[in-house]
């Protein structure tokens, strides 16, 4: 499908025309392939009962079609500059809302109050500003629970990660944060260079799926955050040295040993059940020195 946004003399007479260039500091890097931009919207697997929830609409090219798929489109966008350029690009919809805010900043579950009530499911599509998508997927797992999945391009590696299984170098503590509240799978890679500038790294969709019913419940979900932070502090230590600055080593060894896990053991070895049971358990067993 041809769109009017997502092509290269369109960002590039958009650019021009307002007198604006591709900010580095808010990850500016625009998309200008369509076949990418059909794939991330095939992946989100989109319907006139879905309401989408977008970060970082840029020039509107993904915003485009999300507008053409799905019910309504919550968009946000940090850059003033880009707000009357994303409304007047996509004047043909009138499903579309873009709010001019940090999405780091935002209450999403109020601002979805308004919306949710028309559609049956919430699912948030994007193309990442790089800079801070670890603290962007983090802070909306932890803020809403009403968004089913998420589909996002973000930096090749970090995708990597986020998608890692235990016994693998990609393994860390973003996985584990992450795969406590969502099976990952990584769609599909993208080259660099089908972005406006280009940049210094490759790209992949991912999608998350939330679970229903977790897992794993974490008694105390600060404790299990902080203890998987700290257990892959340095991937060459042991857990147990990882974890003895801040638990007394008494405590972990005899964890460990009540676990049948052998002392040296390292985090990249530990799947996420174990690690949900060891929270639990230093909760349950002094917590901190
Ligand atoms: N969606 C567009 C595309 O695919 O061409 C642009 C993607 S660009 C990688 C990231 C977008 O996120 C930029 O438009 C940038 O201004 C915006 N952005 C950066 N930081 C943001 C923040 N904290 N909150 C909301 N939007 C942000």
């Amino acid at each position: 499908m041809q769109n009017k946004i997502g092509n290269k003399s369109f960002i590039d007479k958009t650019l021009n025309d307002n007198k604006l260039y591709a900010k580095k500091k808010f990850g500016q890097n625009f998309l200008k392939d369509q076949n990418i931009l059909s794939k991330i919207v095939e992946a989100a697997e989109l319907d006139k009962d879905t309401l989408v929830i977008e970060i970082g609409p840029g020039l509107g090219s993904l915003t485009e079609r999300l507008c053409e798929s799905a019910g309504f489109v919550l968009a946000y966008e940090i850059d003033t500059d880009l707000i009357p350029i994303l409304n007047d690009n996509l004047k043909e919809h009138d499903n579309f809302i873009i709010i001019n805010k940090d999405i780091l900043e935002v209450d999403i579950n109020k601002d979805l109050e308004e919306y949710e009530s028309k559609y049956n499911k919430i699912i948030l599509v994007a193309n990442l500003p790089y800079y801070i998508t670890t603290p962007i997927i983090l802070g909306m797992l932890e803020k809403t629970k009403k968004i089913k999945k998420y589909v996002m391009m973000i930096q090749l590696e970090v995708a990597d990660r986020i998608c890692g299984k235990p016994k693998t170098k990609d393994y860390n503590a973003l996985s584990i944060a992450i795969g406590y509240r969502a099976s990952a799978h990584k769609n599909f890679n993208v080259p660099r260079t089908v972005f406006i500038p280009e940049p210094n790294v490759d790209s992949a969709v991912i999608t998350l799926d939330l679970y229903e019913n977790p897992k794993y419940i974490a008694k105390n979900e600060e404790l299990f955050f902080k203890l998987i932070r700290e257990s892959f502090n340095q991937r060459r230590k042991t857990l147990i040295n990882n974890l003895s600055n801040t638990y007394s080593k008494d405590l972990i060894t005899k964890m460990l040993n009540d676990f049948n896990i052998k002392p040296n053991v390292r985090s990249e070895e530990l799947d996420i059940k174990t690690f949900v049971d060891f929270s639990n358990y230093i909760l349950e067993n002094g917590g901190e020195k």
